[in-house]
């Protein structure tokens, strides 16, 4: 088991941390199923503090090193370095992969700018989907505080950048919000070993999820219940449709529990299936378009109403944009205004569904 007491955890780490505390227990083993997606993150991580240290990344050469793609590296530095542009006045004197510890947390920031007036962190995100990147936040600006002490703004700034998608999203931590944080991770680092809460999105990436006994379990009792829904002789009514709501349920939550558990084993590779197959994840492309510089080619090509029939407006992000145009406190007023004068034009039709839904009288 677990030979001493672990008293610090890593800011990448915090989220599964958060989720399970028992992913730090170290009893042994090297697996890191990280390790590959790992590599671009490195080269970009690497370009792009060069980029923000006013020098030129040799994108060829990082890329070599690291084993990446240099065509996808480059793209990653262009949008790095827009993205750069929105920021770099927060960062007058930028220091880049700045290792840092704390009294719960260690980790290597990306970028950071103090000077005894401001304290300004910032991360990188090169994923493809959104994460959740406030723990981690949370732990570089405490480590932060610990190396430099609070400034005399007040406030440790934080920037997450989504390079991908070219949003930076700020955010500023008071001590209060830091003392918080430290005292939540300092009550979870005395749960190691103790508490375990395996689930396949938070064990994905776990080093301990190849010898993890709750894991197994939680994983056996997916594959059960999906093995033990046996056919049997059913005479559809009423009665019998409601006594097997239930057990459908299970059985979904199962096959989707069985469906993560095949995903996250052929992450690691292929899967023997017998008589010469196999199971494997196949790499596949699907061409995307950019509608901003699609439009000018859409208008010389098709009427209103042929771009009209091609397109979905998506009423939440539309209405994310106005409230984003609009002033504080007036985000709510400004969605509903413009919601108004769509539905004035006659362009909002209302489509009526059924959804099932277990009501008590
Ligand atoms: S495999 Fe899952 S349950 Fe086990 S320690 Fe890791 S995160 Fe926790």
């Amino acid at each position: 088991m677990i030979s001493q007491p672990v008293t610090r955890v890593g800011c990448s780490r915090l989220p599964r941390f958060d989720a399970c505390p028992s992913t730090l227990l170290d009893d042994g083993g090297s697996y890191n199923p990280e390790s590959e997606a790992s590599g671009m993150g490195t080269a970009a991580h690497t370009a792009l503090s060069e980029f923000a240290l006013g020098r030129e990344p040799d994108v060829a050469a990082i890329a070599g090193d690291n084993g990446v793609d240099p065509g996808e590296l480059g793209l990653l530095v262009r949008l790095g370095s827009k993205a750069w542009e929105a920021v770099r006045d927060r960062f007058p004197e930028p220091r880049v992969e700045v290792p840092l510890e704390g009294e719960v947390v260690r980790g290597r920031c990306d970028l950071l700018h103090t000077d005894g007036e401001r304290l300004a962190i910032l991360d990188w995100d090169f994923g493809w989907i959104g994460t959740d990147k406030r723990l981690q936040l949370r732990g570089y600006a405490d480590a932060a505080r610990t190396a430099f002490g609070m400034p005399r703004s007040g406030v440790v700034e934080t920037y997450h950048v989504r390079v991908r998608a070219g949003t930076v999203t700020p955010g500023t931590l008071t001590a209060e919000d830091l003392d918080l944080f430290r005292a939540r991770v300092s009550a979870r680092l005395k749960r190691v070993g103790v508490d375990f809460a395996p689930d396949f999105g938070t064990c994905r990436f776990c080093p301990r999820q190849l010898r993890c006994e709750a894991l197994a379990d939680y994983s056996r009792s997916a594959v059960v219940a999906l093995v033990e829904a046996k056919p049997a002789e059913i005479v559809i009514n009423d009665a019998t449709l409601a006594a097997l709501y239930p057990k459908w349920q299970q059985a979904r939550k199962a096959c989707e529990s069985f469906d993560k558990l095949l995903g996250n084993r052929l992450d690691a590779g292929a899967l023997e299936l017998g008589d010469g197959r196999r199971l494997e994840l196949v790499a596949q492309d699907r061409e995307e378009i950019d509608a901003l510089k699609a439009w000018p080619i859409l208008e010389s090509e098709l009427t209103p109403a042929e771009i009209a029939g091609a397109l979905k407006v998506g009423k939440t992000a539309l209405l994310d944009a106005i409230k984003a145009k609009a002033g504080r406190g007036m985000k709510g007023k400004a969605a509903d205004a413009f919601l108004e004068s769509l539905r004035t034009a006659g362009a909002v039709t209302v489509k009526s569904f059924s959804v099932r839904r277990e009501v008590k009288p």
